[in-house]
C-alpha cells in the first residue's frame, strides 16, 4: 500500500510519514501542490493524506483536479481549518474523510486503515467501457459479449485504462504497475501492448479507444 502525504508543516509530516512507515505502508512525503501533481502523475498511490493550507495552493483546488481526472482512491484531509463549510466543501469535492488539527498518530493511522478497508470493499470487480467488460475475478474480457483472449500483461494493461477512464496515464506510471519495473526509455514495450490493445479493441471505423497524449502517455477515451 503507497500513500502520498502532502503537508508542508515538516513536523506533522514527518509525524504521519513515520507513523505509516512504522506499519510497513509504502510512505512519499510532498510539501506543495506542484511537487503533489507531479507525485500523482509519477506514480500510483493507494490514498492520498492532504493538507489544506499549502504554500502555492489550496488542497482542496488540488483535491478537485484529482476527482475530475479520474483519480478514484481516497482521501483523507488534514488540516487546521476545522470550521463546518471547509469540512462539507472538502467532502463535497470528493474527500473521503476529514481530520482536524491536531491528532493523534492512532488517530491518522485508525482513519487511514479504515479508509483503504473500505475503498477495497467497494471497489468494482467487473469494468466496462465502451462496449469493453472486464471481468477482474473471472480473469476474462469480452467486446459486445463476444470473448477476446488477452496475455496477462495486456489484461493489466487494460485494467489500469478502464480502472482510470479519461486520465492520462504517464509511460512510469503504466511500468511501475503493469509491469512493476521503472519506466526504461530505451524500450518501446508499452507502444507495443497499447497497440495490440487496440487491435483487439478498437471497431475499424469507430473512435479511437486509447489517444496516444504527446509527450506524455495515453489515455482511455
Ligand atoms: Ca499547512
Amino acid at each position: 500500500m503507497k500513500v502520498l502525504i502532502v503537508e508542508d508543516e515538516r513536523k506533522v509530516g514527518q509525524f504521519v510519514e513515520r507513523a505509516l512507515a512504522e506499519q510497513s505502508y509504502t510512505v512519499q512525503l510532498v510539501r506543495s501542490c506542484a511537487e503533489a501533481r507531479d507525485a500523482l502523475a509519477e506514480s500510483a498511490f493507494d490514498a492520498v493524506i492532504l493538507d489544506l493550507g499549502l504554500p502555492d495552493g489550496d488542497g482542496l483546488e488540488l483535491l478537485r483536479e484529482w476527482r475530475a481526472a479520474g483519480f478514484n482512491e481516497p482521501v483523507l484531509i488534514l488540516s487546521a481549518r476545522d470550521a463546518v463549510e471547509d469540512r462539507i466543501r472538502g467532502l463535497n469535492l470528493g474527500a473521503d474523510d476529514y481530520l482536524p488539527k491536531p491528532f493523534s498518530v492512532d488517530e491518522v493511522l485508525a482513519r487511514v486503515r479504515s479508509l483503504l478497508r473500505r475503498h477495497a470493499g467497494t471497489k468494482a470487480t467487473v469494468l466496462r467501457h465502451a462496449g469493453i467488460k472486464l471481468d477482474l475475478l473471472a480473469r476474462n474480457a469480452s467486446l459486445d459479449d463476444q470473448p477476446v483472449e488477452l496475455t496477462s500483461r495486456e489484461f493489466a494493461l487494460l485494467e489500469l485504462f478502464m480502472a482510470n477512464p479519461g486520465r492520462v496515464l504517464t509511460r512510469t506510471l503504466i511500468a511501475e504497475k503493469v509491469w512493476e519495473a521503472p519506466y526504461d526509455m530505451e524500450t518501446n514495450l508499452i507502444d507495443v501492448y497499447v497497440r495490440r490493445l487496440r487491435q483487439k479493441f478498437e471497431r475499424p471505423e469507430g473512435p479511437a479507444l486509447i489517444r496516444t497524449v504527446r509527450g506524455s502517455g495515453y489515455q482511455l477515451a
